[in-house]
């Protein structure tokens, strides 16, 4: 399942792709489970390098390799929940950091208990245009508008700030108010929430936080969102120790000539490196 995970000496400088290719619990649209060969095709295409803004060479196998997929596609439920979290836990178990690549946002669920596992006081930096907390949805507790919910319900977070929110219903107002979620909606936005971490950070990308028209690539179009380059600027900058992440909800059926891929890949890239960058610093 995972033919290159890394070598114990080398893994504190390496950072593995796992994808996750799994979309039973989308509400709306499945497709999600198509993403990760193709935005690893869009890492690797020819229009582009790997290289992260920020001077990481990801093409040097020693500072990124790929771990392969979860074999989950088929599963469903309480199944596929311990298929992941049992899955990414594994690949853990190597030393490497993960980027994940989704899947609808359900995977985040288990990716998410397995890391808080490994690191005490977790928080997470969420980037969606939905919370994804309703205590459930359409009667699935493990839907993709659901997954923040399970994880807080564990208790295993330190803090939840999600940005890029733009619609709450009164439901999700007041699961936010319960969960104390820290929220940097749409409305409130001018150029870039303040917001830093003390200690380690997942960051959970829901491609649907970008409006639209930078990621038309997604199964919910919601209009009024954020510019790519917002996102990537958080990645880079956001004071805290980043010790994982994923991208999540690209929906090639939906896409655009591959655009939303390369978005994917892109942040990706970043995501990788911001992960090096406190792995040595
Ligand atoms: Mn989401
Ligand atoms: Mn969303």
């Amino acid at each position: 399942m995972h033919p290159l995970i890394c070598r114990a000496s080398d893994a504190r400088m390496t950072i593995a792709l796992l994808g996750i290719p799994h979309d039973c619990n989308s509400s709306f649209l499945r497709g999600a489970a198509q993403a990760p060969v193709a935005i690893r095709e869009a890492l690797h295409s020819h229009s582009a390098n790997l290289a992260s803004e920020t001077g990481h060479d990801l093409g040097d196998p020693a500072l990124l390799r790929d771990a392969g997929d979860l074999a989950v596609q088929d599963l469903a439920g309480e199944a596929a929940f311990d298929a992941i979290r049992t899955g990414v836990s594994a690949a853990l178990d190597s030393g490497c950091g993960l980027v994940i690549l989704g899947g609808d946002h359900s995977i985040s669920h288990p990716a998410i208990l397995a890391h808080a596992a490994r690191h005490p006081g977790l928080s997470v930096l969420h980037f969606d245009a939905h919370p994804d907390i309703y205590a459930d949805f359409e009667g699935n507790p493990f839907s993709h508008a659901s997954p923040f919910a399970r994880v807080l319900e564990s208790g295993q977070l330190a803090r939840l700030v999600q940005v890029g929110i733009r619609t709450a219903t009164a439901h999700l107002r007041e699961q936010a108010m319960r969960y104390g979620v820290e929220q940097h909606c749409m409305t409130d936005l001018s150029g870039l929430p303040t917001i830093a971490f003390d200690g380690p950070v997942y960051v959970s990308i829901d491609l649907d936080a970008l409006d639209p028209g930078f990621a038309p690539g997604v199964s919910h179009h919601e209009p009024g969102g954020l510019a790519t380059r917002q996102i990537i600027e958080l990645i880079q900058r956001v004071p805290g120790r980043v010790i994982g992440g994923d991208v999540v909800e690209y929906n090639p059926a939906r896409d655009i000539n591959g655009m939303t891929a390369m978005v994917a890949a892109k942040l990706a890239k970043e995501l990788a490196g911001r992960m090096l960058d406190d792995r040595t610093g």
